[in-house]
């Protein structure tokens, strides 16, 4: 048994689950809608009038109940578990490593079966549990301070290993409704929930919107995971054309990587700008349905030393987000160093000082904290680390506390 709470100081390397047999050819069923489950299984053979209840009844026991394989679907005769268990798996992400911060951050190296890895990470806090995830393996954007952006894309994510990341977490943190299915003895009262979720790991969400799409509808659907969208947020470096489907065909909270106001830096910092420029995209977040006061839209505002951290920057800042009558709410993420990347950090008194002026302006501009430091907690760098480095690297890396902060806490 694993404690949640880490041993201070203590980076906890948990058990981790074999992978399915490689060889294995049999069809996984996460993340697949009600109607493909019924479309699979009639084409194993089981009669259409049947399949439709069948689907329902599966559907319910994989994302209702978290169960891991049929004999755990008591709802089903045992002869029908058998045949079900002969044609069909019920998998999770192969985990590579699984590390526990000081702070309760969690991270997850993960593997897709064809052997590429992606990232997934937990942030435990007072009054929910964030949970950030990978949408594609590597970016095809390039954003000059982002370390995923270095990585060529490799594909994108399915969908089933979209809504994977979210089933493995709450394996792990034993949140599935079936108390006999969890892994964790201890979870208290002082223990975290996975309360909300965000689209802000590996990849641009926008540019594999159909599995997106397909694995968060899973999230919310009511009899599924049965998370709210009020409580999804996706963030996007500004695909323009793709942000009215995502209003309308996933409907969760938004959030906009601006990162910069000027067209000159902005170019720079996210080369997707020379294609959809700064007003374009204030234009398509003013058009996003739902945003109100209530359902804000969050600007993503990396804090770069000397490059877009000036006063005159937050000001502009406030005007252009008042010219289009956002709905905003700016968080300011102090940049997260890695080797070789061409930029610092702004000092805390500068962006302190930002912070003020945004505020000043009437927008609400709060601070990220820096979270899961000691475990490299920060998008992209578990995964080239365990590329490079043994795990015996790996973990003294880790002490040496070579990633500085957290991007990934929403306020
Ligand atoms: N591709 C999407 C979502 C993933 S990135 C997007 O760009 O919005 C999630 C957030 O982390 C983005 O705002 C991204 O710009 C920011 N980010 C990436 N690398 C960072 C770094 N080294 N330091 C701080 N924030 C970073
Ligand atoms: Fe891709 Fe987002 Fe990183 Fe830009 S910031 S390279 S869009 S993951």
């Amino acid at each position: 048994m694993t404690a949640l709470m880490p041993i201070p100081g203590f980076i906890d390397p948990v058990p981790v689950p074999r992978p399915a047999a490689p060889d294995d050819a049999r069809p996984d069923l996460v993340g697949l809608s009600r109607e493909a489950i019924m479309a699979g299984l009639a084409a194993a053979g089981m009669e259409p009038r049947h399949a439709k209840l069948r689907a329902k009844q599966i559907w319910h026991q994989i994302y209702n109940r978290g169960a891991r394989d049929f004999d755990a679907m008591s709802d089903i005769a045992k002869p029908h578990r058998a045949w079900l268990a002969e044609r069909f798996v019920i998998a999770r992400p192969e985990i590579v490593e699984h590390l526990v911060s000081t702070d309760g951050t969690r991270k997850w190296l993960l593997r897709t079966p064809d052997g590429n890895d992606y990232e997934m990470v937990f942030i435990p806090d007072a009054d929910r549990g964030t949970l950030c995830v990978s949408s594609q393996i590597g970016c095809t954007l390039n954003c000059s301070f982002c370390h995923t952006g270095t990585m060529r894309l490799v594909r994108n994510l399915t969908a089933g290993e979209i809504v994977g990341q979210v089933m493995l977490a709450r394996d792990t943190l034993g949140e599935w409704p079936n108390p006999a299915d969890r892994q964790i003895a201890n979870f208290g009262p002082e223990g975290r929930m996975l309360s909300n979720i965000v689209m802000m790991g590996m990849g641009e969400p926008l540019y594999n919107f159909d599995n997106v799409r397909d694995a968060l509808k899973i999230v919310m659907d009511g009899d599924g995971l049965g998370l709210s969208r009020r409580r999804i947020t996706l963030s996007t470096s500004g695909v323009v054309p793709m942000m009215a489907r995502a209003g309308a065909e996933i409907g969760v909270n938004l959030a906009v990587s601006l990162h910069a106001v000027t067209k000159e830096v902005r170019d720079e910092i996210v080369p997707l700008n020379r294609k959809y420029g700064i007003e374009e995209l204030l234009g398509a977040c003013a058009d996003y349905p739902g945003a109100n006061n209530a359902r804000r839209i969050t600007f993503e505002y990396v804090m770069l030393k000397d490059k877009n951290d000036s006063d005159e920057d937050a000001r502009e800042l406030v005007r252009l987000l008042r010219k289009y009558k956002l709905p905003a709410k700016v968080n300011l993420i102090p940049f997260n160093p890695w080797p070789g990347a061409d930029y610092e950090c702004s000092t805390p008194e500068r962006v302190a000082r930002f912070s003020e002026i945004v505020f000043e302006g009437g927008i609400s501009a709060p601070i990220r904290r820096p979270r899961g430091r000691d475990i490299m907690a920060a998008c992209g760098q578990l995964k080239s680390a365990s590329e490079k480095k043994s795990r015996a690297e790996l973990d003294r890396l880790a002490d040496q506390k070579q990633a500085a902060l957290d991007h990934h806490v929403p306020a």
